[in-house]
């Protein structure tokens, strides 16, 4: 068995004890496979372990790897589904809607509509879950939780698009009752746009909330995908990329 094959059965087990102590269904959490920064190899290793989900922040990075993976003969027939996790500028559009299933980072209505515009019609619709910053974090990304309803509703008209939920990356919190509280916020989020009843949203089922530090807690609060990067992949060395 490989590493990654290893790592990968690890954090499974994870999550399912999670959910178990959380009282949820084991299957209630989709593990997305972080290989920002690792090569098309790791995925491809992750791939044959079962893994099918893997999320890029840098969309070059991302797409060439994408390229990479379809080319290698052992692969190109894997259902694989490749998440945009990472910050979009408006002029990268066009690539993250030709080439990813997701994107989790949509924070403004300009972005969401052209991404809509620019989803080729022959694909499904580009999956999308608004990126919220529930503790007025670091990140700067993600719009203010009182800002979400309405970029939900424009983003539900758009026709390339369908709206799956919310997804945030919350800041560390000096003890694991504050961490908590925050992701809970997320989820409380979540609930308001599931009971607004937006047209068009029969698919709104996405919490994408927790890493690999704070997986537990996201399991907990009510996650439904978390994004693991360094727990499967090891640790990253961002001087290769
Ligand atoms: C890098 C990254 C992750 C994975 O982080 P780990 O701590 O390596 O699990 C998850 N989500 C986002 C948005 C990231 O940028």
């Amino acid at each position: 068995m490989t590493m990654i094959a290893d790592h990968l059965h690890h954090i499974q087990a994870q999550i399912a004890a999670a959910c178990c102590r959380a009282g949820r269904s084991m299957d209630a959490v989709t593990l997305l496979a972080v290989s920002k920064t690792f090569p098309a190899q790791a995925v491809h290793d992750a791939a044959l372990a079962g893994q099918r989900a893997f999320g890029e922040n840098y969309i070059q990075e991302g797409i060439n790897k994408i390229l990479a993976i379809r080319a290698m003969p052992d692969m190109a027939l894997l259902p694989l589904q490749w998440h945009c996790i990472g910050p979009i500028q408006s002029n990268k559009t066009k690539l993250v809607a030709q080439h990813f299933d997701w994107v989790h980072t949509v924070d403004r209505i300009k972005i969401a509509q052209r991404l809509s515009e620019q989803r080729p019609t022959d694909l499904m619709p580009l999956q999308i879950c608004i990126q919220v910053n529930v503790d007025g974090g670091s990140t700067k990304s993600g719009c203010a939780p009182q800002e979400v309803m309405a970029l939900a509703q424009a983003v539900a008209e758009l026709p390339g698009l369908q709206l799956r939920g919310v997804m945030s990356i919350p800041d560390p919190q000096p003890t694991p009752e504050a961490m908590l509280a925050v992701h809970r916020q997320v989820v409380e989020v979540f609930r308001q746009l599931q009971t607004s009843h937006l047209p068009n949203c029969n698919q709104l089922d996405t919490i994408s909330l927790g890493m690999t530090a704070d997986l537990d807690c996201a399991v907990q609060a009510g996650s439904t995908m978390v994004r693991v990067g360094s727990g499967i992949f090891g640790a990253r060395n961002y001087s290769h990329t």
